[in-house]
């Protein structure tokens, strides 16, 4: 039988360590609800300790690196575009609100990284960079709850929360700080395929956890700014109070390793007595985000799919869809149906894949971008059992209808569609469209790497050799990014046929990616390197 193999191990654990949400967020903490109007009297805004925004960074980095080489590090055009769909006001929200220090919307990363683990979970780390658990999209029951974790955890972010925790626990570099954390977890690694020593790994993280915690102050105010911020934004303020309770109602059952840090970290009825004498004071805005109960049905069902590597846990989404008879416009059906489409499609099950997409499409929802997201699934198990029609749709006019789409998820699927089979004028348009995203977009790897194929395609190897350097870049993969654009030239220089434009782009660009692996080089080691005091 087939298998998707899903690795235990995350480097990166460390980094969930300092910021993970559940286990500090569910943490009893005795407050008032005088706390609620005034918050705790913390520093300043924009105050990090002694780290600077740029040193914060450059942690962050270091952890994103990481994260990016993790086979569960989860690139979901799909999914992604749907959390920037609640992720974009809220950053505009604590803009206006000024809680951003000065400077931040250039020096911090702003980066989602979403994580295939069925856990709930999301976390701030340093550097603006946030990871979100594939086990929280599917768990959530609206946006509004959504929103109101990531504004908690953009508030830790803001408030320079991280970086006071960092200053507070090391009087080391910070770069060395990052490393001490990544190699502490890396440890680990070999330790935890034994089994038997789990419980060492489980003392050692423990105790990590507890030096690197927020205080109970720093979670009270997250939750305060959180909460301005997430309502500023449109979202209904009650996604908090219900989120809270649903962290209450997991406490009480018997936790089944779906929310981790629950048995050590109980969620206190004082932090939801705070957040309910907030929510007496504000107005309930409601629905003014515009994002439809339809569609976060059907990307919380994707979620659960995606999350999923089992194969009998996918044939039992996939065998969902039939036994619900509930009406068929009723977002959780919906949902259950859409899922049912998916898990079968990665499973190459065309005869269950066609007959729950059929159902879909008999009955059209009302919601605009639900009935979008079904034609994109539609496409999307096309490719991936490899068919040019299902349930009397059409692989190559999804395609064109995918490349003409305004939003990157559509342009993402669409240049997958060209190369299967590969269409020479698809792939023009294809190419021609990712180069203009790519000229405001530059560091979005996934569009890299698409572009990387679509070049590939058409025959262009020294363009897809330079795109596919790129792509290693945005992942700040600098010395990775930096071999492959030596060999672009290389490449270039062989067929000599290269076009002179490319070539010079090329060696500009290996040129940038010297300067930049020297510059990161020298950081790391605080310019006390000889190399480094040649500037
Ligand atoms: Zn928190």
């Amino acid at each position: 039988m087939r298998k998707i193999s899903v690795p235990r191990w995350r480097p990166w654990l460390a980094a969930v360590l300092l910021a993970g949400w559940p286990a500090t967020w569910l943490q009893a903490q005795p407050a008032t609800t005088e706390a609620a109007r005034t918050g705790p009297a913390l520093p300043g805004l924009g105050d990090g300790g002694d780290m600077t925004l740029g040193e914060e960074r450059r942690i962050g980095d270091q952890i994103a690196r990481s994260i990016y080489r993790d086979p569960d590090y989860l690139e979901d055009p799909l999914l992604d575009g749907y959390l920037q769909g609640i992720w974009r006001p809220l950053l505009a929200s604590a803009q206006a609100r000024g809680e951003l220090p000065p400077d931040a919307d250039q020096r911090y990363a702003w980066r989602l990284l979403l994580l295939r683990d069925p856990s709930v979970n999301a976390f701030a780390l340093p550097g603006g960079y946030l990871g979100v658990h594939t086990g929280l999209l599917a768990t959530v029951t609206s946006a509004d709850e959504l929103a109101s974790v990531l504004a908690h955890e953009l508030s830790h972010v803001s408030q320079r929360h991280i970086a006071r925790l960092l200053t507070q626990q090391s009087r080391q570099a910070p770069w060395m700080l990052a490393a001490m954390v990544l190699g502490a977890v890396a440890a680990s690694k070999a330790r935890n395929a034994d089994i038997g020593n789990a419980a060492i790994v489980g003392g050692q993280a423990l105790a990590l956890q507890n030096q690197l915690n927020f205080s109970r102050d720093m979670e009270r105010e997250a939750d305060r700014v959180g909460f301005g911020v997430m309502t500023e934004a449109g979202f209904d303020g009650r996604g908090f109070a219900s989120m809270f309770d649903k962290l209450q109602q997991a406490s009480r059952l018997n936790d089944d390793g779906a929310f981790p840090y629950l048995r050590s970290h109980p969620l206190g009825t004082e932090r939801i007595a705070d957040m309910r004498a907030r929510l007496a004071l504000e107005p309930v805005a409601q629905g003014r985000h515009g994002v439809s109960p339809a569609l976060h049905a059907l990307m919380a069902a994707r979620a659960r799919v995606l999350g999923e590597s089992r194969i009998e846990r996918l044939q039992a989404l996939a065998q969902a869809g039939r036994t619900n008879a509930a009406p068929l416009r009723d977002p959780a059906t919906l949902g259950l149906r859409y899922g049912a489409v998916l898990a079968a499609a990665r499973l190459r099950d065309a005869g269950t894949a066609q007959e729950q997409l059929s159902h879909l499409l008999a009955g059209q929802p009302d919601d605009a971008q639900a009935r979008q997201a079904l034609r994109w699934l539609a496409l999307e198990a096309m490719l991936l059992m490899q068919r040019e029609r299902l349930a009397g749709l059409d692989l190559a006019r999804l395609r064109t209808e995918a490349l003409a789409a305004p939003e990157r998820a559509a342009l993402l699927l669409g240049a997958r569609a060209a190369s299967a089979p590969p269409d020479a004028r698809a792939l023009d348009n294809a190419s021609q469209r990712l180069q203009t995203w790519l000229a405001l977009h530059p560091n979005d790897a996934p569009a890299w790497q698409a572009l990387a194929t679509v070049a590939q395609q058409q025959g262009q190897s020294v363009r897809a050799a330079r795109a596919g350097a790129e792509a290693q870049r945005a992942q700040l993969d600098l010395n990775g990014a930096l071999d492959r654009m030596k060999s672009a030239q290389a490449l270039a220089r062989q067929q000599r046929d290269g076009d002179h434009a490319e070539l010079s782009i090329i060696d500009a660009r290996r040129r940038e990616l010297e300067r930049l692996v020297r510059e990161q080089y020298c950081e790391e080691r605080e310019r006390r390197d000889p190399v480094c005091k040649a500037d």
